[in-house]
């Protein structure tokens, strides 16, 4: 199922410049900025610039490439960040405490806090 068409969801805000974000890295296709609520002493949230797909298995099915950009440029930001070594998580629907409908992922790097994972 597609988001496309439905209001502009958070993230689709920040690209848009309506609400402010830390962005720490930028494609065309691709931000990643600075969670609101880190989970750890690093913690990005990366999407695509477009809200078209809801989570990573509609991206993987639809854009594999767009997949593919996406986790090298987490991997540019944790190298900056994290000396490589991080957590990539796509939490994929409710039950799995996914709240925006806008395919992301969390990079996290360091020490979760309790409880958490994404
Ligand atoms: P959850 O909120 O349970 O982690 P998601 O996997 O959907 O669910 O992640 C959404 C993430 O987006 C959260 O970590 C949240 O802190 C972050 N977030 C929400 N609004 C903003 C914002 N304006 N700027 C930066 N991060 C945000």
């Amino acid at each position: 199922m597609s988001s496309s068409g439905a209001e502009p969801s958070i993230f689709s805000r920040i690209v848009a410049r309506e609400i402010p974000a830390t962005i720490v890295a930028e494609t065309d296709r691709i931000i990643a900025f600075n969670d609101i609520h880190p989970q750890a002493p690093v913690h990005v949230v990366i999407t695509t610039k477009t809200q078209q797909y809801r989570n990573v298995v509609e991206l993987a099915a639809a854009e594999p490439a767009l997949l593919a950009e996406l986790v090298d440029v987490a991997r540019q930001v944790a190298d900056e960040r994290t000396g490589g070594e991080f957590r990539l998580v796509f939490n994929t629907g409710p039950s799995a405490g996914q709240t925006v409908f806008h395919v992301h992922a969390h990079i996290m790097g360091g020490q979760l806090k309790e409880g958490s994972l994404g």
